[in-house]
């Protein structure tokens, strides 16, 4: 599992010295890229692995500031339509809808005044339940013991005896939960939390802090309402998570919706050729996956990738960035 690492003082100048090359510094004109984050943690949470904590989202948000043009999705997009893209242009982009988009990324982006867009699961707005793969996590933090035992839920017997074995145990119910029937999904979730004794603290965004986003600038986008697999769902209930939650979200900010991110988004797996159809048939005007490297000129609106540099440090974040853009 990675984790990201706080990078040494001297890292702006380092960045800077490369980006001051001058190939490097003309690298990904017509390119772009989206880069995409979950929640923010408050401190590192090796549970919660690969997601930053506020510290190194800081770091993240200054090296994008300054080093690359960042650019809000919607002129982004437009850029790509009319071949006019800046070099090293980049989107930030968040999904799911946690609130720590609100209580610990905005306060960064307005201190760096960087745009950014949200992708709202609609259902979780305002409901103090938390996305199964929340549940999971906190399940299995609160076991007080070395083992849990769910072979009578049809899952395995995990060792816990150690943070390495929990993080273990967290991946393999997550990715064991994650292609289930949700009805069957969340029959799993019941049971390990009655068997642990969970109990979570709302994680989600409320509609307040929706609305707050929207007038701080921040574009809001759909991702659903339940956020299923919509290869998993009849295509009359795929469109109809695909437009209530477009719905929703524009009664809450009353502002239009223009963008849609596949639930998990990986193209042939979570999403297909059915649902790139819904996504215009719906009216977005855009749909991003999560498929890893740079948007380039000729690419489709409606599959739109996004990704993150997984390294460890904002040093090597930033030198992928800058490879992908450079081709
Ligand atoms: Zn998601």
């Amino acid at each position: 599992m990675s984790t990201y690492q706080r990078s040494a003082a001297p890292l702006p100048a380092l960045m800077r010295a490369i980006g001051n090359s001058y190939s490097l510094w003309q690298a990904g004109q017509g390119r772009l890229c989206i880069v995409n984050y979950h929640r923010i943690l408050e401190k590192h949470d090796p549970l919660v692995g690969n997601e930053p904590d506020v510290a190194v989202f800081r770091e993240h948000m200054k090296m994008l500031a300054d080093c690359f043009n960042v650019l809000p999705l919607h002129q982004a997009m437009q850029a790509l339509q009319q071949r006019r893209m800046p070099p090293r242009a980049v989107c930030i982009t968040f999904d799911d809808g946690y609130r720590s988009t609100y209580e610990l990324a905005l306060p960064v982006l307005q201190e760096f005044n960087l745009p950014a867009t949200v992708f709202v699961t609609s259902g979780y707005v305002d409901n103090h339940e938390s996305m199964w793969n929340d549940r999971i996590v906190e399940a299995v933090r609160s076991v007080s013991g070395d083992t849990l035992d769910m072979r009578d839920a049809g899952a395995g017997r995990y060792r816990l005896g150690s943070v390495a074995e929990r993080c273990g145990a967290v991946h393999e119910l997550t990715q064991q939960a994650k292609y289930l029937p949700p009805p069957e999904r969340m029959a799993l979730i019941e049971r390990l939390e009655s068997a642990t004794g969970a109990s979570t603290q709302p994680l989600m965004l409320s509609s307040d802090m929706v609305r707050a986003l929207h007038h701080a600038g921040i574009e809001i986008g759909a991702h659903t309402v339940s956020h299923p697999i919509l290869t998993s769902l009849s295509d009359q209930e795929a469109l109809r998570e695909m437009v209530e939650s477009k719905t929703a979200l524009e009664a809450i900010t009353g502002a239009p919706v223009r963008y849609f991110a596949y639930p998990n988004g990986k193209a042939g797996l979570d999403f297909d050729q059915r649902h790139v159809m819904m996504a215009r048939q719906a009216g977005f005007d855009a749909a991003f996956t999560t498929a890893p490297g740079p948007v380039t000129v000729s690419q489709d609106l409606y599959m739109v990738p996004r990704s993150r540099p997984w390294d460890a440090t904002t040093f090597f974040y930033m030198l992928r960035l800058l490879r992908w853009l450079a081709g």
